[in-house]
């Protein structure tokens, strides 16, 4: 018999407590990977609080996962014990439907979340049917690679889906774990950057990262001459805004994606949409040939993610700390 041991919620908003299961036996298309790191991701706080009243109590948290691989299901032919191989948020989905066909298994009805339903990477170990296990390339620190997983993809698809490109004018809003892979990305695209945030103090940060421009969002002038400027604006943020002035700083055709889901209802006027054929749409993480792209394009342009790192017993420091938005930029837990 494997026991697995991690820190597990027993209830909605409850501390992280040592945990064991038995897993059983292994599947015949599963991975068992030993973890190394494990990035702790607002989505894991919205799931340890059911804010999304999808959680299965008790569970372990956690989906920017890399570790080594150290046993395969009997069927498992693509990857192989000691590789070492990084999990983000989706571990198995149905393989069979439209969606799984056509390679975007995130989009499965029956997408299988990694810590929903499952137990996640605050733990010794994991298991995920191995489409879902992405070899990681030599270049990356497994440190700064974990929350590539999860963030990193989040950022990296919309830019991707949307045809960014050398001549493109991209705005990343907000400078957090979120946006500030996006900037990173955004460079590597060729693009011209912009970051918009509420606080001053993170130009210079901003402009290291890959930004040619900042906008100050506290400036209420600052939005306006910006206007009809943008190819593309990335919204990171959960904070309500005044969406109709980033409308307004799209140029025809441009989009503005949210990958942060703010509280309130988004306010808009139409004709701005209509008149630039301007679009509002969202994006959400990205299939496994996706993760495999944007590990291969971190690994060659040396983009990461500016991390804290915990030790794994101090999960619950680094879960309340990543409440409070006191980390700059992703708290990693190491085993
Ligand atoms: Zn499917
Ligand atoms: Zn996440």
């Amino acid at each position: 018999m494997s026991e697995i041991h991690g820190l597990a919620v027993h209830a909605a908003g409850a501390q992280l407590l040592p945990y064991k299961f038995d897993p059983g036996e292994l599947k015949p298309y599963e991975v068992e990977i030993k973890v190394s790191h494990c990035g702790v991701c607002r989505s894991d706080i919205h799931l340890i609080d059911n804010d999304w009243g999808i959680s299965k109590y008790p569970f372990i948290p956690g989906h920017e996962i890399v570790g080594t691989i150290v046993a395969i299901g009997e069927h498992v032919r693509s990857l192989a014990a000691g590789q070492r191989v990084g999990v983000g948020w989706q571990a198995d989905s149905c393989g069979m439907c439209e969606w799984c066909r056509k390679g975007e298994e995130h989009l499965c009805a029956q997408a299988q979340p990694t810590c929903v339903g499952r137990n996640g990477g605050f733990a010794d170990k994991v298991r995920v049917n191995s489409r879902f296990a992405i070899p990681l390339p030599k270049a990356l620190e497994s440190e700064n690679a974990a929350p590539l997983l999860c963030a990193g993809i989040t950022v990296y698809s919309p830019l991707r889906k949307h045809g960014v490109n050398p001549s493109s004018r991209v705005g990343v809003i907000g400078i957090g774990g979120l946006g500030h892979i996006g900037i990173q990305f955004a460079r590597v695209f060729g693009a011209e950057v912009t970051a918009f945030s509420t606080s001053k103090d993170k130009e210079s940060e901003a402009r290291e990262l890959g930004a040619h421009n900042f906008v100050n969002t506290r400036d209420t002038g600052a939005l306006k001459k910006v206007a009809g400027s943008f190819d593309l604006l990335l919204s990171t943020i959960n904070a309500d805004q005044d969406w109709s002035a980033y409308i307004s700083a799209l140029r025809p055709n441009g989009m503005l994606c949210l990958v942060g889901a703010p509280a309130s209802p988004l306010q808009l006027q139409a004709p701005p949409l209509i008149g630039g054929q301007r679009a509002v749409c969202g994006s959400s993480t990205g299939s496994p040939r996706d993760l495999h792209e944007m590990l291969d394009v971190a690994a060659r342009h040396e983009v990461k993610a500016i991390i804290e790192k915990f030790a794994m017993a101090k999960a619950s420091e680094a879960v309340s700390r990543v409440k409070k938005n006191q980390i700059r930029y992703r708290a990693v837990l190491a085993t």
